[in-house]
């Protein structure tokens, strides 16, 4: 492990991109107030150019050579929100950057504000709970294929060392912070293999915290107790693309995305930014917001270590709220005219030390106060990441997918006739995932991609099988059949790797 980059005063260095359209003015606002509070005392930002300007350079990623040297070397990106073009080949910076940094862990905290009107605050019920969803994997990481006139697919992949780095830091998270409970989201009833996965690594790595909760919930059970029972949460980890619908809901929950701050937590690099966009209609009026961003920016001070600094602000934004100040995009009720989005940040700085009356206020005295950041040095090349278990695996089977028109005894007629000298017997098809052949039914509506499993006649013939009888299998198939795709079939440790058809 390495101290993150000091400079030459031993001041934590933080790369900054301001960001596109209200970008700028929100984060002018959130550094004036990190400036009051004496978080400049210990931090460093460092300008890193990324976003619009860049893109219109003609550079499609978006950042410039030096401000990935700057991400590299500070591991600490303090961001805006920011545009992507529409059309043509610039991507999502802020896709780019969590996928090239590998941040797993995206971080989000939700809360009732006072001032922040939605039907929990009308109703008297606390709103306080994180979401902590995988980053990297699950469908978002769009392996995506037209297999046949009528059918596409996108590969779901989940990995034993994925999910352990989102549930380790979901835990060391909830550690920090005092979180009594964590629950697993997931949908591992219909997808057993990789939520089941999921769901086992949860419990796996919580184990390590025993002073911590564990429970797990159905992602759509999860969504409607969320909806009737907010405050029955405190964290919840979630796949990726649960994570994403979750997350939002939950912002619906506390007023919107202009409240929801987000950290990307990686190895190497976190990435603290607004969950919002760049506001294109508001863009250049000081009109915005700066609350998620300023938010985020808290996030950032505890993940470094500043929590006095972060509970200071947090206290002053609390107390600033309360006494009704209020950008024009919320606060309505207040009777108070709205202010720009300088004033609402100096509202917050002329009441650093106060501390907040419609809660508990956060502490300030004996909470660390000076960085502490840490992590690994740089790696040489791609870390290869690997869970501890060594399991044995041996070949029994394939799994081939066919582009065919016939119907499912039709097909099964020629397969069972193509695969008759081989060792393997056909054992099921399925369309869609539902199982059409040896036994179905009519009423299955089929499309033109079957997947035919071949298993080994003789199973005690599996240790000493091999790849090669099952890709001579495909070869035959292939002579007769348009072959989409394919898949060996393995028992890992004696249980098979593989799931059963809708059915079987
Ligand atoms: P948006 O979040 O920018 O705006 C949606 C609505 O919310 C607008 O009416 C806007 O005025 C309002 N709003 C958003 N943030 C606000 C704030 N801080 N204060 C007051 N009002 C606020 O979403 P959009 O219009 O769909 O996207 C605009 C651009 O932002 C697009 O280029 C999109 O790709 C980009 N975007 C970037 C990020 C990011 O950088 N993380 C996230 C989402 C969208």
């Amino acid at each position: 492990m390495a101290q993150g980059s000091l400079n030459a005063a031993g001041k934590l260095r933080i790369a900054l991109a301001h960001g596109d359209g209200i970008g700028p003015e929100i984060m002018s606002a959130c550094l004036e107030i990190f400036e009051a509070a004496g978080v400049l005392e210990h931090v460093e930002f460092v300008p890193a150019l990324m976003g619009e300007g860049v893109f219109k350079t003609g550079n499609t990623m978006g950042i410039s050579d030096s401000a990935i040297a700057t991400v590299e070397e500070t591991g600490l990106v303090y961001k805006g929100p920011m545009g992507t073009p529409v059309g043509g080949g610039g991507k999502s910076i802020n896709v780019t950057l969590r996928k090239m940094y590998g941040a797993y862990a995206n971080v989000r905290h939700f809360q009732s504000l006072p001032g922040v009107e939605t039907v929990y605050s009308k109703a008297g019920v606390p709103v306080d709970f994180y979401v902590v969803r995988e980053n990297i994997e699950d469908t978002y990481g769009g392996i995506e294929h037209r297999l046949t006139n009528d059918v596409v697919e996108c590969k779901r992949l989940i990995s034993a060392p994925g999910c352990d780095q989102v549930h380790r830091e979901a835990f060391e998270t909830a550690r920090r912070l005092g979180i009594k409970k964590v629950h697993c989201g997931h949908k591992a009833n219909i997808m057993k293999m990789s939520d089941g996965l999921f769901l086992e690594r949860f419990y796996n790595i919580g184990s390590d915290y025993p002073e911590i909760e564990t429970a797990d919930v159905i992602v759509d059970a999860l969504c409607m107790n969320l909806v009737l029972r907010p405050q029955n949460y405190e964290m919840v980890v979630l796949p990726n693309l649960q994570g994403d619908i979750v997350s939002d809901l939950a912002a619906g929950l506390v007023g919107g995305l202009g409240f929801a701050p987000s950290a990307n937590i990686g190895q190497h690099v976190s990435i603290f930014e607004a969950v919002h966009g760049t506001a294109p209609d508001i863009a250049g009026k000081g009109l915005a917001n700066p609350t998620s961003l300023l938010l985020s920016g808290l996030l950032m001070l505890r993940h470094i270590g500043l929590m006095r600094h972060a509970n200071t602000i947090e206290n002053a934004l609390i107390a600033t709220l309360e006494s009704g100040v209020h950008t024009g995009d919320f606060g309505h009720a207040s009777g108070t005219p709205a202010v720009g989005t300088l004033e609402y940040g100096r509202a917050i700085i002329t009441n650093l030390g106060k501390t907040p009356a419609s809660r508990e206020p956060l502490p300030v005295d004996g909470v660390p106060a000076a960085t502490c950041f840490v992590r690994p040095s740089r790696p040489r090349h791609n870390t290869l990441m690997r869970t501890f278990e060594t399991v044995r695996s041996v070949y029994v089977g394939c799994d081939i997918y066919i582009d065919t028109l016939l119907n499912p005894s039709e097909l099964a007629d020629k397969l069972n006739a193509i695969c008759l000298p081989t060792p393997f017997a056909l054992k099921m098809m399925s369309n869609r995932g539902t199982q059409v052949w040896p036994t179905g039914s009519v009423f299955t509506e089929t499309v033109d991609y079957y997947r035919v499993r071949f298993e080994l006649r003789d199973m005690n013939r599996a240790p000493s099988l091999g790849q090669g009888p099952i890709i001579r299998l495909l070869d035959r198939i292939a002579e007769k059949f348009e072959v989409t795709d394919f898949q060996p079939l393995k028992y890992y440790d004696g249980k098979p790797g593989y799931s059963l058809a809708q059915g079987q």
